[in-house]
Order: structure tokens, then sequence, then C-alpha cells
């Protein structure tokens, strides 16, 4: 399966490629947290990405287009893989395409996770991430058993610092005009999945798994 989960910040991507990369057994691609990576170690590209992501900017599509088709010649993208966070831009959209079209593949669908926006900035102000593994809680929906700790690996959980308050309303923003437009870029090449985001994650999933079985099978791979 080659698949994309598109939707604003906070609607719950990275909470269902967790699940949908045990389901498939493909790898989850999610360029917020290979960008995040590299600006900890500090790379070249982690440099460069810093001061969007502070600001609640998209990276330039270069970077992250270079980022991401060096990602996907990876050998455990062979049998497929699941992106999250990326495409953001029409421009990445057609880079991922050409991407795909060189090496003779092609996406086969694309899960638009919606969510209303009053839940969105709830659900990022409370969102809590271990440190460690990488594992998402939120405050009040689903709180580790001991506060502040990974109920999995007992590691520290922390604010990513673009959840405040003030870089979310950036991010929404950025979202709605330079990702929402892909909503009609896929639904006119007839990959496009909509999946109501709201309820508790397994519902989501749920949701999601009913929407792949209707992939046609000329799109499956
Ligand atoms: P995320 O973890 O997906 O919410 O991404 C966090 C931040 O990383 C975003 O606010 C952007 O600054 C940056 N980022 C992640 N994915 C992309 C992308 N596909 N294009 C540009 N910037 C990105």
């Amino acid at each position: 399966m080659r698949l994309v989960l598109l939707g604003p910040p906070g609607a719950g991507k990275g909470t269902q490629a967790q699940l949908l990369k045990q389901t498939f057994a493909i790898p989850h691609i999610s360029t917020g947290d290979l960008l995040r990576q590299a600006v900890k170690e500090e790379t070249n590209l982690g440099k460069q990405a810093r001061a969007y992501m502070d600001k609640g900017e998209l990276v330039p599509d270069e970077l992250v287009t270079a980022m991401v088709a060096e990602r996907l010649q990876h050998p455990d993208c062979a049998s497929g893989f699941l992106l999250d966070g990326f495409p953001r831009s029409i421009a990445q959209a057609d880079a991922l395409a050409d991407e795909l079209t060189r090496s003779g593949k092609r996406l086969d669908g694309v899960m638009s996770i919606m969510v209303p926006r009053a839940d969105l900035i709830e659900r990022l102000s409370g969102r809590r991430v271990c440190r460690e593994c990488g594992t998402m809680y939120h405050e009040r929906f689903d709180p580790p058993k001991r506060a502040g700790v990974c109920d999995k690996c007992q590691g520290v959980l922390y604010q990513r610092s673009d959840d405040n308050a003030e870089t979310v309303s950036a991010r929404l923003v950025v979202y709605e005009r330079s990702t929402a437009p892909l909503l009609s870029y896929y639904g006119d090449r007839e990959l496009l999945y909509e999946i109501d985001g709201r309820g508790m994650p397994e519902e989501v999933g749920q949701r999601i798994t009913a929407a792949l079985n209707t992939v046609p099978a000329t799109h499956r791979s």
C-alpha cells in the first residue's frame, strides 16, 4: 500500500499512522519527525528548517521533497509506505507524483482526516509527546498513568515547541492556504477518501480501514 495521510495539524495523522503501519507492515514516514530529528542533530537541513518550524511555516518545498525522495529509496519502502505530513503543497504533490512515476509506481489512496477547528486547537494544546519513543498523549483525553511520564518506556513527556497557541494558529492558516488545495488535487485524480476524524482513535482507524476496503483493486499495490 502506498498511502498519504492528509489533514490539518491535530487531525490525528500520527496516531492513525501508528495503527496503520502495524496492519500493513509498511514504514511510517512523517516529515515532521524527520525534520525534528534533523533539527536535533543540527544537520544542514535541520539548521535551515528550524526557523520555519518555530514559526509554524512550511519548510521550503525543495528541502522537503529532496528529503522525502531520499527516504523513499530505502529498501523498506519497496512494498509500500505511509506518508504523514507530506505532501503539504501542490508543488510537493507534483514532486511526489514525478518521483513515483519515475519508479513505475503510483499512490493507492489519500486519506483526508477531517476534524472541526475547535477540536484541533483543543487536541494540540493538550498534546504531550514522549521524548524517547514518540508516543503521544493528551493531558485530558488520553493522560499517562503517571503525570509527565510515558506508560510504555518511562520516558519524559514534553510539549512540542510549535504546539503553543500562537504557532498553532499560524499552522492552521498555513494548512488552509497551502495544504487544503490538495483536497481537490487528489479528488480530481480519484485518490481522495474523506474520513471523519472525530471520536476515539480506534473509531477513526475503523473508518480508514473501511475506506481502504473500497480502494479499487486496480489501484492497490
Ligand atoms: P508536523 O509534525 O507534521 O506537524 O510538522 C511540524 C512542522 O514541520 C511543520 O509545521 C512544518 O514547519 C514542518 N513540516 C513538516 N512537514 C512538512 C512538509 N511536507 N513541508 C514543509 N514543511 C513541513
